[in-house]
């Protein structure tokens, strides 16, 4: 297949980065790929498994003389990379990003922006609890669903050029505007984390009463928190602090509902908890159908653990 992009350059060398250099190379999308990573342990890692065609040692070398640059580092410091790289930035180049939250990194990276330089945000709605170089695969985005975000002044061309790596990465695109982007994913991605973070906090003040037993019976559902609780500690403080009112938002009617439901159960409201169940299974049904998760009983645990 002709690169869709001839020299691309990953800012940040963790799981998404390395799933895109993967994908990337499973299917002939980029000639060259740059890579570079803050600290000199993970620019280690990446020479050793061969991550990235050439791993560099400054973030400004590497964006050098590429057609389009992706910044995949926590939210928190995408100014701050964006004010270290755009003067090597190549004029008619395109610059993405990854980052879990919109709103702020558009403030953040519009002012560091140089003219001629296409900024056009990605959201791969493809992550997993694992974080780092090595945690990284071709097949991360095959049929996951990933969220343009283009700003305004960027040109159509340079916008349906990226979306074409997207869905030659193995993605659906979809394009979509800046607040109903983080709305979506506070309720899809960020009330539901720190929803798993607090069961498995409170979990964890109980086990000291039940010493083992939380995690011995955890197949009773409480594992499945875990593995979203598992996620990164530094990615997602910068998801909640960047992405506060919508987040707030979620997480203000989470707590009207709860407060419903915890009266349907001392009322003794069967009725309300039992038509509440039925309609939250039947979104568990259009996700299946979405193909965005398996059928089989315990997410295909059964018989293997
Ligand atoms: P990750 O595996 O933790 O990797 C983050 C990378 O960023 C590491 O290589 C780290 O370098 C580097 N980094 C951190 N600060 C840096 C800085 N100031 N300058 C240069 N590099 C820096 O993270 P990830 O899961 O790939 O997430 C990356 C982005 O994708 C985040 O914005 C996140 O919101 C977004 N995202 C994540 C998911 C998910 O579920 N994981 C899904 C979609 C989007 P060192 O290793 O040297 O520290």
């Amino acid at each position: 297949m002709t690169p869709i992009y001839e020299r691309v350059a990953l800012i940040g060398l963790g799981l998404i980065a390395s799933s895109m250099f993967w994908s990337m190379k499973r299917s002939g999308l980029a000639g060259e790929v740059t890579g570079f990573a803050r600290s000199e342990k993970t620019r280690a890692t990446a020479r050793e498994i061969g991550l990235c065609d050439v791993v560099c040692e400054t973030a400004a070398e590497a964006v050098e003389n590429a057609d389009l640059v992706v910044l995949c580092v926590p939210v928190g410091v995408m100014g701050e990379v964006t004010a270290d790289i755009s003067p090597a930035l190549k004029p008619g180049a395109t610059l993405s990003e990854v980052g879990s939250v919109k709103q702020a990194v558009f403030d953040a990276v519009t002012p560091n922006l140089p003219a001629g330089v296409d900024f056009v945000p990605s959201h791969p709605m493809a992550g997993t609890e694992h974080s780092g170089p090595r945690s990284g695969f071709a097949e991360r985005f095959d049929n996951r669903y990933c969220l343009i975000v283009p700003h305004e002044a960027a040109r159509p061309e340079a916008i349906a050029r990226l979306e074409t790596l997207w869905q030659g990465m193995g993605a659906n695109t979809e394009r979509m505007g800046v607040a109903q982007h983080d709305l979506v994913c506070a309720v899809v991605s960020h009330a539901p984390h720190l929803i798993a973070y607090t069961m498995v906090g409170v979990a964890d003040d109980l086990r000291r009463v039940t010493d083992s037993e939380v995690t011995k019976y955890s197949a009773a559902g409480f594992r499945d928190f875990t593995r979203i609780a598992a996620s990164d500690p530094t990615m997602w403080r910068d998801v909640f602090l960047n992405n506060r009112q919508a987040t707030l938002e979620i997480l203000g009617r989470f707590t009207e509902e709860l407060f419903a439901l915890q009266r349907a159960i001392r009322t003794g409201n069967g009725a309300l908890l039992h038509d509440y169940f039925t309609r939250t299974r039947a979104i568990r049904r259009d996700i299946i159908e979405a193909g965005q998760d398996t059928d089989a009983p315990d997410f295909g645990r059964v018989g293997k653990t």
